[in-house]
């Protein structure tokens, strides 16, 4: 275990494992052929560049960078942009397929992608942060585009590189292309409510989930772990719905007061300080304690893979929301569902995002703005659909969730490539 971060890693295996354990459950309960089975656990194209940026002192770093485009049977490719020191191909990779299956889940006109640059923002100023942006998108830029891959936010980035990414391909094609990324600026063309989808989203489905289990919201608690553009907004909405949210955490801390967490007054004391820690009454708490406290609803909202084997067996949730993509391994998984724990998987709980990227996508490529209830309206729809999509499956084939999830995702994902049919 990292002391710092409360993350516990298992050394052997890491997303890219985890993602093609879960696709061959899905193949195994679907009968798919060694073929498409094979098809499907290869990304469709990868890119790998370095990312030279010149620092504001005059010196000069190499980052590395990647874009992987993991299936375009449904759609153009679609995912976000990470900057991370945590970033490598397989991680990429498994985040690539993990959208594949989002996007199909949800039943939006995509396949997946993923792209990242190793490095830590918070080590650079903003005007290296737009450098290293325009350059690594000058060198991805014969694979993305409105119509072959459209990035969008993950951790690290934020509206501003959407908006410096949009900027560097439409000076590269002479004319203005909002449709190239999605979760940009709402002056720039995006869409409202998209800040906030992906959080909104995960807090529709912690709410379904805990009325299938007879929990009452207004007397339920939970600990997110994550205070970003996931964690942050999912701890407000859950807050709003009458949860205690008694623990929160990023990655300088944890804290833990027993009454529930003011949401908003953290948000600003987190805006002021760039940390929760050492936020008003609130306790501080060893980070990794945080997965293990007895509430109700536990949403993992930060990293992946934080969830495994070791404490898996003392996680005291009786519904875990993944916000995050991947943070429950897939030894972690068999032990929370053998204790009857409600795990509702990545590409179920954390597609609001990618929801409101394509209703982005549509109004940027229509240059017309939906209304703020619309889109939100829209988003309930999509998320409770995907939800008892889910439910129905899980129940009608005795799977969990996350089996039930990624054998519907699957599933559609294989009727448009026979559709199609391989070329030649
Ligand atoms: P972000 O960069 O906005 O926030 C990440 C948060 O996690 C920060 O508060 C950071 O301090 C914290 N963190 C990092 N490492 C941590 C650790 N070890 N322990 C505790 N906290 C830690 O990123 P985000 O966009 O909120 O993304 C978080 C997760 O949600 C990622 O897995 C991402 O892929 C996933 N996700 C994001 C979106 C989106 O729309 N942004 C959509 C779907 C999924």
């Amino acid at each position: 275990m990292n002391p710092s971060t409360g993350v516990q890693s298992t050394l052997t295996r890491g997303p890219l494992d985890d993602a093609k354990a879960q696709l061959a459950q899905a193949v195994d309960l679907l009968g798919v052929s060694d073929g498409v089975h094979a098809m499907l656990a290869t990304p469709r194209r990868e890119m790998a560049v370095a990312v030279p940026l010149r620092r504001d002192d005059g010196s000069i770093a190499v980052y590395e960078g990647f874009r992987v485009q993991h299936n375009f049977s449904r759609g153009p490719a679609k995912g976000g942009l990470r900057f991370s020191t945590a970033v490598d191909l397989d991680e990429v990779r498994a985040l690539a397929m993990w959208m594949t299956w989002k996007c199909a889940l949800v039943d939006v006109p995509y396949g997946g992608a993923k792209g990242g640059v190793a490095l830590e923002p918070r080590e650079h100023s903003t005007a290296e942060l737009e450098r290293v942006t325009r350059r690594y998108t000058a060198e991805i830029l014969p694979i993305i585009g409105p119509e072959v891959d459209i990035p969008a936010p993950d951790m690290g980035t934020d509206e501003q590189t959407m908006a410096w990414i949009m900027d560097t391909y439409s000076v590269s094609r002479g004319h203005t292309v909002p449709g190239v990324v999605t979760g940009k600026p709402i002056s720039l063309g995006g869409s409202l409510g998209r800040a906030s989808a992906t959080s909104r989203g995960v807090a529709h489905v912690a709410l379904m989930a805990m009325k299938s289990r007879g929990i009452d919201p207004t007397t339920a608690t939970a600990a997110v772990q994550g205070f970003g553009k996931v964690g942050r907004g999912a701890a407000r909405f859950l807050a709003e719905a009458g949860v205690r949210v008694q623990a929160v955490s990023d990655v300088d801390g944890a804290i833990w007061l027993e009454e529930g967490i003011d949401i908003a007054r953290l948000g600003e004391h987190s805006d002021a300080t760039g940390s929760v820690a050492g936020f008003d009454s609130c306790e501080p708490i060893e980070p990794g304690s945080l997965l293990t406290l007895p509430v109700d609803v536990l949403v993992p909202a930060a990293v992946e893979g934080v969830l495994t084997e070791h404490n898996a067996p003392q996680v005291q949730a009786s519904i875990v929301v993944e916000g995050a993509n991947g943070p429950t391994t897939q030894a972690a998984d068999a032990i929370l569902a053998d204790r009857g724990i409600l795990v509702v998987p990545d590409i179920l709980a954390n597609a609001g995002g990618v929801i409101v990227s394509y209703f982005e996508w549509v109004q940027s490529n229509q240059a017309y703005q939906w209304r703020e209830s619309e889109v939100n309206d829209r988003l309930a729809e999509r998320m409770t659909n995907a939800w008892h999509a889910v439910v129905e499956q899980a129940g009608a084939r005795g799977i969990t969730y996350r089996e039930a999830a990624t054998a519907l995702a699957v599933s559609r994902v294989i009727e448009a490539h026979e559709l199609r049919g391989l070329y030649p």
